[in-house]
């Protein structure tokens, strides 16, 4: 069927109205709000409580979820479009709303029990953090190779274990934590846990300190003993993997969103830096090598956000995209690095300084090339997809 007859068939960057609306409103926010406190989070490697509280009352910490839980029963996009919009400013905001919507939410929404969602989509709606617990010291890329060991105790389990660079370890309030109830069965045993700060035998260790993305919280989270009912398993026993394949699948769009988001804020800074700085009697934008830098840099861009948009889309109209959301990872982080390290070069000094806004973009687009997958298990997905 060809696009006429299709009638449905709308290029991808073409936002519907409800959307344009809402990715609007985020975009104010995120300059109204984030931006003047870029610099200060980074530097104190923490998000204000009050920003947290007002990207609930905003609405994007819980887009996806029905209102009768509380929620904004918004679309996968629009996740994606919160994403992007606040990552353009602060690509640590985003990756807390990424979280919380992409992995967290999604668990519950796709596994939970009418008693789970009853009792934690409200709170995850109102003001409550979520964080996603799969990684170990020893088990990054071989996820399900987890060692945290979930012992069946009376109506409950008991879990021991050590988790490993966990997003919104500090902010969050319930943690999603990936753990074993039989290490015979592999991946078969793995399963997930609803775990609640403050639980005996819960604690939140040590925080990072990064390179990038300082303000968002990487805690290691450590279970001694931590009894948890039975009811706050999340889906079936044994089925863990399933949930964390099907949330990191979806996930990895997050991700490609928060990296054609930063890749947008540092070219936007670039042009407008361009257009000032004078060298040779003229704005250095004058220069025709300076324009072709930029021109190729808004090629990438755009071949990024139609991929990522491209993926959204599939997953919202039920359609497989698979391959789609690692091709989106793949290239949305290495445009995002390729992009901000223009804009150090086309800073000059200034680039490579703090005052100026790149070089905090150079340092965070790395890690969209580490989380959530590598690119080299982004490859791996896209091989065995395409070549069988
Ligand atoms: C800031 C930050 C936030 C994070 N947030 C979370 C979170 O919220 N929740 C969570 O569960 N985890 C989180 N992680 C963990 C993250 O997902 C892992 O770091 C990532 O999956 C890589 O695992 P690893 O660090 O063990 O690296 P490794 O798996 O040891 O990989 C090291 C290198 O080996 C390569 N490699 C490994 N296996 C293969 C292979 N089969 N073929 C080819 N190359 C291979 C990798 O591509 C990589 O280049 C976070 C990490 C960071 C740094």
């Amino acid at each position: 069927m060809t696009q006429d007859t299709a009638g449905a068939a709308q290029p991808l960057t073409i936002l519907a109205e409800d959307e344009v609306i809402f990715r609007d409103s985020v975009r104010q926010f995120a300059n109204a709000r984030v931006r003047p406190l870029v610099r200060e989070m980074d530097e104190h490697a923490s998000i204000p409580k009050a920003l947290v509280t007002q990207l609930f009352d905003l609405g994007v910490m819980a887009i996806e979820t029905p209102d009768i839980y509380g929620g904004a029963g918004g679309s996968f996009f629009h996740s994606v479009l919160a994403v992007e919009e606040l990552s353009r400013v602060d690509p640590s905001i985003g990756v807390l709303v990424d979280v919380q919507n992409t992995l967290v939410i999604n668990a519950f929404l796709r596994w939970g029990n009418d008693d789970v969602k009853r009792r934690f989509l409200p709170r995850l709606s109102a003001d409550t953090v979520g964080a996603y617990a799969l990684s170990e010291a020893g088990s990054g890329s071989d996820a399900f190779a987890l060692t945290t060991r979930a012992k069946e105790d009376g109506d409950g389990f008991v879990i021991d274990g050590r988790k490993l660079w966990i997003t919104n370890g500090n902010e969050a309030d319930i943690f999603l934590v990936f753990a074993t109830v039989n290490p015979e069965a592999g991946y078969r045993g793995i399963t997930a846990f609803i775990v609640e700060r403050g639980t005996a035998g819960f604690t939140v260790g040590k925080k990072e300190d990064k390179l990038g993305i300082r303000a968002s919280s990487t805690c290691e989270l450590i279970l001694e003993d931590c009894r948890v009912p039975r009811a706050n398993v999340l889906g079936e026993i044994g089925k863990g993997y399933k949930t964390a394949i099907e949330t990191l699948n979806e996930g990895r769009i997050g991700i490609g969103a928060q990296m054609i988001g930063l890749a947008k804020g540092a070219l936007d800074a670039t042009i407008r830096y361009t257009k000032e700085r004078k060298q040779f009697g003229k704005a250095i934008a004058d220069f025709q090598a300076v324009q072709h830098q930029i021109a190729r840099a808004a090629v990438d861009v755009e071949a990024a956000t139609l991929t990522v948009y491209n993926a959204a889309r599939l997953r919202d109209a039920g359609k497989p995209f698979l391959t789609e959301a690692a091709i989106c990872k793949i290239l949305s982080s290495e445009v995002a690095e390729r992009v901000a390290s223009l804009a150090v070069n086309l800073f000059g000094g200034n680039g490579f300084v703090k005052e100026y806004p790149v070089e905090k973009f150079y340092r965070d687009a790395k890690i969209g090339q580490i989380y959530e997958g590598t690119s080299n298990l982004q490859l791996q997905t896209i091989a065995k997809q395409i070549m069988g």
